[in-house]
């Protein structure tokens, strides 16, 4: 049993009181790092039974770089950066329809935006609080009881333990907000179509450090072939949400095949390519919205309170955003947890309704056109220079 937290004191610093952090992925372990920097005692717990490694690469720009530097983790990433990658939307018989290049070489200006291997941004945070903090992994929320001295954390081994502060980082499906804020379709904006990611050893397929894409309306497949591997990606659209067990992986590898079956371009070499293991990501399109991200003790990071889908391409940096504004938030109100949640939230929800607003319009028409109209379109504005991804 860990010992119970301090009693609320105003403005002072946390000296030793524990917190829980649900979920060890980008933003449960930058959560952890900039907690266990202030001082609290950190605890994590994580469903799986390590890292959940896999899945393709992270983008890193803006903000998340300054707060990469902040943490004294940025030169790791860039070190492990890839390659800058041209982009091409195709046609069936593989002309390319628009699209920009990669610059790179000694005269190009230094990227204002950085692609890192998703093992390996993990890894950097993992080694951020290995040995600072407590893991305990193939562990889950079971109840919380929120009080004034602090949260009662019944965890699913039957074990009882006091926190000063919960903070639910455990990803688009949390735990943490169903215990505490009830059922995720309060939350759950549905963008109007699914994703499946398969990460392949390099199929020759394409050229290395391109991405090209093959829309007809409602279905787009992409292709990214960079350092040793390819992505492959199907998307569709549909109307409303469709009832589907997203244990039974042999059910949306036959969703993808309905849908995606018969179509030119790649798509059969990519089809192919699915193969028949259970290695891949595949969710609904979809964002979180909540009115607020905290109730007492409690409060959310990263996709668990602020999804902004794959289409935003920037779910691993909002992770650290918020982890990061958190961190500063509970920095500069100490013990007043109640005042950090509220300016953490206050300061951080205007960006995060513009990247959803953008996501949803434009990141939409952009990746996954619905009709010939916003297909033409979107080639348009990539052959005339409007449109960078
Ligand atoms: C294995 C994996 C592969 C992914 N691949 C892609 C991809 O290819 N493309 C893409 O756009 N996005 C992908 N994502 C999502 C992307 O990582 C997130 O959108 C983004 O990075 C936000 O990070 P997060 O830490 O908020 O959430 P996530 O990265 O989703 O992390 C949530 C973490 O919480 C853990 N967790 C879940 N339930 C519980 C529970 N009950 N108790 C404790 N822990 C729990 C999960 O195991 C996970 O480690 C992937 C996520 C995972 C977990």
């Amino acid at each position: 049993m860990l010992s119970p937290p301090d009693s609320d004191r105003k403005h002072t610093r946390p000296a030793g009181a524990p917190v829980l952090v649900s979920g060890a992925s980008f933003a449960g372990l930058a959560t952890a790092f900039w907690l266990n920097r202030l001082g609290y005692r950190v605890t994590v717990v994580e469903l799986a039974p390590g890292l959940r490694k896999g899945g393709t690469p992270v983008d890193i720009e803006g903000e998340t770089i300054t707060i990469l530097e902040r943490m004294g983790m940025f030169e790791a990433v860039r070190a492990k950066s890839l390659p800058p990658r041209a982009f091409e939307c195709k046609d069936a018989q593989d002309h390319t329809l628009g699209g920009f290049g990669a610059e790179a070489g000694p005269d190009a200006a230094p990227p204002a935006r950085f692609e890192i291997h998703r093992d390996d941004l993990l890894d950097i945070l993992f080694a951020g609080v290995d040995g600072l903090v407590e893991f305990r992994f193939g562990r889950s929320i079971k109840q919380l009881e929120d009080g004034p001295g602090g949260v009662t954390v019944t965890l699913d081994d039957g074990s009882r333990h006091a926190f000063a502060l919960v903070i639910g980082c455990d990803g688009n499906r949390s735990n943490t907000r169903k215990l505490v804020f009830g059922d995720e379709k309060n939350f759950t904006y549905f963008m109007g179509g699914y994703v499946y990611l398969k990460v392949v050893p390099e199929t020759g397929l394409l050229p290395p450090n391109v991405s090209q894409v093959y829309s007809v309306p409602g279905l787009t497949t992409m292709l990214n072939g960079y350092d040793d591997r390819t992505d492959i990606a199907f998307a569709f659209r549909t109307e409303s949400e469709i009832e589907y067990d997203y244990r039974n992986r042999a059910q949306q590898r036959v969703m993808i095949h309905d849908h995606f079956d018969g179509l030119g371009w790649k798509v059969p070499a990519a089809l192919d390519l699915m193969g028949t293991d259970d290695d891949f990501y595949f969710d609904r399109i979809n964002q979180i919205r909540m009115p607020t991200w905290s109730k007492g003790r409690i409060v959310l990071v990263g996709d668990a309170g602020y999804c902004v889908s794959p289409v935003a391409g920037m779910g691993g940096s909002m992770a650290i955003i918020g982890a990061g504004r958190l961190a500063e938030a509970l920095g500069r109100h100490g013990a007043d947890h109640a005042a950090a949640f509220r300016e953490y939230h206050d300061k951080l929800h205007a960006f995060v309704d513009d990247v959803q607003k953008r996501a949803a319009t434009e990141g939409m028409a952009m990746i996954f056109p619905a009709s010939e109209a916003e297909i033409s379109e979107r080639d348009r504005k990539l052959r005339d220079g409007e449109l960078d991804i």
